[in-house]
């Protein structure tokens, strides 16, 4: 271990007190042996399966961050143009790269087709039909896969639910035949299989498993008709613990490969694609600001810290929870509870109603723990506010 780590060399974020102490806030700091063990255990337990993982890029698209998971041979999951532009720079390899979105514009995918793009993700016939089309203009043929939207409820929050009947997202799987054999008779369309991605944050196993009954069953239906499919996409939403993120440092990736791996009917050479994004990114990420004011109104304690909701927008618009820890209050402080607030001008820039927290003075480092996915990628300079420096664990 670093031997310029002090007395928080036993937490994460393992920040050596130098960089903590002389670099601007707000800042993200990524410890890249974090983010480095969770590639291999992603790694060891895919190992023998016939899948490919795929990283999708909005969780967090900071250049050093994507280089390193492309090194580690994943493919990656992109939402836009200049998704496909990032990921190509950082070196994924086009032939892995899968493209989803509902409203892909004609640059977009005209750009997916000239880099070869290995699938794009389609959601309804009108895009099809153009994709067919440009394809055509090209003289190319489009690898695709239809997304299917399976109705199954991923217990999350309503936000991030993406595959029940009243989304945006996909097809149903009533209306899924007749688009599947229009697909199939497409001249410059190339039907690889089905996509599915049911929602973000699930942290139980039971909608995977769902979704894999489904999976079956359909399969089981389409090859009554003859239709076979070289690929499923089952996409990604594996949850982390926002709760306790030191005690679950690593997500629970064998409970969920291994839930595919019992569940899923793969058929013979079918490839299985995965698509994972917080679970790759989120843990290893911290939001490093400074505490600007501490202030008391009617018996309420306000932490006020020189990070907003425009560096890390998830508690102002999920209310999600993210734990904070003061990285240099004195260990013998009492605890004391507060509510931890940005300076934006929104009653819902707030990272932390009634939070305990050791006794905090103007001045202190606060980490925003489990702050890797959706943080960065989120950022906006609303406020006029500077975007969130990143700095990361070793030299790159
Ligand atoms: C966002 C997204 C993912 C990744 O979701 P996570 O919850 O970060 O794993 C995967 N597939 C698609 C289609 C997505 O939109």
């Amino acid at each position: 271990m670093d031997e310029k780590l002090m007395d928080n060399s036993m937490n994460h974020p393992r920040i050596p007190m130098d960089i903590l102490l002389q670099s601007r806030t707000p800042f993200y700091y990524y410890d890249m042996e974090v983010l480095h063990q969770t590639l291999e255990e992603i790694k060891r337990h895919t190992a023998g399966m016939n899948c490919v993982v795929h990283y999708a890029l909005k969780a967090n698209g900071n250049f050093n961050i994507i280089s390193e998971i492309a090194k580690y041979g994943l493919g990656a999951d992109l939402v836009s143009g200049n998704e496909i532009k990032a990921a190509i720079e950082a070196g994924f390899p086009a032939h892995e790269m899968a493209f989803s979105g509902v409203g892909k514009t004609d640059w977009e995918i005209k750009l997916g087709l000239e880099k070869g793009i290995g699938c794009f993700n389609v959601e309804s016939i009108p895009e099809l039909d153009i994709i067919n089309q440009l394809a055509s203009e090209m003289g190319k043929t489009a690898p695709i896969a239809i997304r299917v939207n399976p109705d199954i409820d991923a217990h999350t929050h309503k936000y991030i639910t993406t595959g029940t009947a009243e989304n945006k997202f996909g097809i149903g799987i009533k209306a899924l035949l007749p688009v599947v054999r229009h697909a199939l008779e497409l001249p410059h369309i190339h039907l690889r299989g089905l996509h599915f991605h049911i929602g973000s944050q699930i942290t139980q196993m039971q909608p995977y498993v769902m979704l894999c009954q489904t999976i079956n069953a359909l399969q089981d239906h389409y090859e009554q008709q003859g239709i076979r499919f070289e690929m499923i996409n089952v996409g990604g939403g594996l949850g982390i613990d926002y709760n306790d993120p030191d005690t679950h440092l690593i997500p629970d990736f064998k409970s969920y490969f291994s839930t595919f791996k019992q569940h899923l009917n793969v058929r013979p050479n079918q490839l299985i694609h995965f698509e994972l994004g917080r679970t790759i990114v989120g843990q290893c990420g911290s939001l490093i600001t400074r505490v600007v004011f501490v202030k008391e109104n009617r018996n309420k304690k306000f932490i006020i810290v020189d990070a907003g909701m425009t560096d890390l927008i998830r508690p102002a618009l999920y209310g999600a929870y993210h734990k904070i820890e003061n990285l240099t209050a004195g260990q013998a402080e009492p605890m004391e509870v507060y509510d931890v607030v940005g300076p934006v001008c929104e009653s819902t820039d707030v990272f932390a109603h009634d939070r305990e927290l050791p006794l905090t003075k103007r001045g202190d480092l606060l980490a925003v723990r489990s702050a890797g996915a959706y943080g960065e990628s989120m950022a906006s300079t609303y406020n006029m506010r500077d975007l969130p420096g990143s700095i990361f664990s070793s030299p790159l």
